[in-house]
């Protein structure tokens, strides 16, 4: 039998300064930062838009920019800004992000997926970075051994070898690490967080909904004791009690993040198995479905509603880690740790989903902060990593992973790579006290 199925059609060839992998808010961030330095930057994303988890899996909101306090009477505190900022002020201006909405003991706001894919495409153009859509990184190019010097990838036209002097794994899976054989980290012993199918109800009668559940976009125990009840009735099959709905930008729209999706035969689904991953899309919808029958029964205002569609990809919270020179650690977030090597801060609470209730644990009125080697491979040399497959552990990754972190990490390493570029240095040797320079000097408030 022949076996040789290589693809016959000659390699295209890009040289560039920074190579990203991946276009969500990490990459978007440290492509649009690297380019506004002056480098040849190039960003490669496998779907047609950017916007990662937030976008293509409807996260839908922009979690991590506020302090946690169990008084809000003062309203949202803001500690994340930089990159961030301006994103989030860009796209406030097109009417993409809603005011701050109460999340429990912090905040969050709401986005249109629409406005921004479209924030992030004029960004990326203004900022002259080479992005290049539909094109999936499937290998890695390495000089003896384990120094990346680029990235292969598969596009409609064929093979592209992309050498770069900097290569940014923002892939969220750290797929860049794994296929460089550098160290990585999955989950707690394997075991990652639940996937969730995010959802829109249309339709909703707003006022109505607003004045029965409350201005908490977290929903009450009555909500979830409801949803227990009527899943031991047999009435309805919902796995998860405690649910978050979010009015949108839109009118009567509600984002509903409420599904954990198992196998079919109950096992925890891993996103890096296909098998997992497909099986994560086909439950999800049908979850969704229930879901939102069970909105149309029983919950006050949404009588008339629909579900109007379903993310585009199943949301995935945790997959592979990078196994960095720093981890951060469980105990960190929950002390809210400070470091002289931070290069962001969060305050966003350890939101672990596993099992029928996401566990929510606060840090009140403090951050912690996240070390640039977090970013840093334990061995090899070329490479970084910028948002969720960060070094950390399982339950600090349930923190810190949220969007706004996301872009402040991307933010960091884009000025990480150009310092690395502009002083023909290794990532490992840029000193973190100069990228926070860099960081003050776009206002990122990190002193
Ligand atoms: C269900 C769910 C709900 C969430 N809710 C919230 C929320 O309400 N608020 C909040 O702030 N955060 C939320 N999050 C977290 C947040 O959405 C993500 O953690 C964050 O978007 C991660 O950003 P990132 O840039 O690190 O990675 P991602 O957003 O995962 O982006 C990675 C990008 O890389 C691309 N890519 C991957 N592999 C390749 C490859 N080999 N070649 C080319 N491109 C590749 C992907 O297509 C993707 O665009 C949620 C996450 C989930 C799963």
């Amino acid at each position: 039998m022949n076996t040789n199925s290589e693809d016959r059609r000659e390699y295209q060839h890009i040289d560039c300064d920074v190579l990203v992998t991946g276009g969500g808010a990490a990459g978007l961030a440290c492509a649009v930062t690297a380019a506004r330095r002056g480098l040849k930057v190039v960003l490669l994303e496998r779907y047609g838009y950017c916007g990662g988890g937030a976008v293509a899996g409807l996260s839908g909101t922009v979690c991590g920019l506020y302090l946690a306090g169990e008084s809000q009477a003062s309203g949202p505190q803001q500690i994340v800004f930089g990159f961030c900022e301006e994103f989030c002020q860009q796209l406030a201006g097109r009417g993409g992000l809603s005011d701050p909405l109460r999340y429990g003991k912090n905040w969050t706001r709401v986005h249109d997926p629409l406005k921004w894919r479209m924030l992030a495409d004029d960004m990326l153009l203004q900022a002259g970075v080479n992005v290049i859509y539909h094109a999936v990184a499937i290998g890695v190019l390495t000089e003896g051994g384990e120094k990346v010097e680029g990235v292969i990838a598969w596009t409609k036209q064929g093979r592209l070898r992309i050498n770069t002097g900097v290569t940014i794994d923002a892939s969220g899976d750290a797929d860049i690490v794994a296929m460089a054989g550098l160290p990585d980290v999955i989950g707690d012993r394997g075991n990652v967080q639940n996937p969730t199918m995010i959802f829109h109800l249309q339709g909703v009668d707003m006022p109505r909904f607003l004045a029965r559940h409350g201005a908490d976009t977290i929903m009450d125990n009555a909500v979830s004791a409801l949803i227990a009840d009527k899943n031991r009735s047999g009435e309805y099959r919902l796995p998860r009690s405690k649910i978050w709905l979010f009015p949108t930008t839109q009118p009567g729209e509600l984002l509903c993040n409420c599904t954990r999706i198992s196998g079919s035969d109950g096992r925890e689904l891993n996103a890096l198995y296909y098998r997992d991953f497909t099986e994560a899309e086909i439950n999800g919808r049908r979850q969704a479905v229930e879901y939102a029958r069970f909105f149309r029964d029983n919950l006050t205002g949404c009588e008339q509603a629909w579900l109007s569609d379903t993310a585009p990809q199943v949301g995935i919270r945790q997959t592979r880690q990078l196994e960095g020179r720093t981890r951060l650690s469980n105990a960190d977030v929950v002390s809210g740790a400070k470091s002289p090597s931070a290069i962001a801060r969060s305050a966003w609470p350890i939101e672990l989903h596993a099992g029928d209730r996401p566990r929510v644990e606060w840090l009140l009125d403090d951050f912690y902060e996240i070390p640039y080697h977090c970013f840093v491979p334990r061995r090899g040399q070329g490479l970084l990593v910028a948002g969720r497959c960060l070094s950390a552990e399982h339950e600090a990754v349930a923190s810190a992973r949220v969007t706004a972190q996301c872009f402040a990490y991307g933010h960091a390493i884009g000025h990480a790579a150009a310092i690395a570029v502009n002083n023909k240095l290794s990532p490992a040797e840029v000193d973190p006290a100069e990228i926070r320079q860099f960081l003050r000097r776009d206002g990122a408030h990190l002193e």
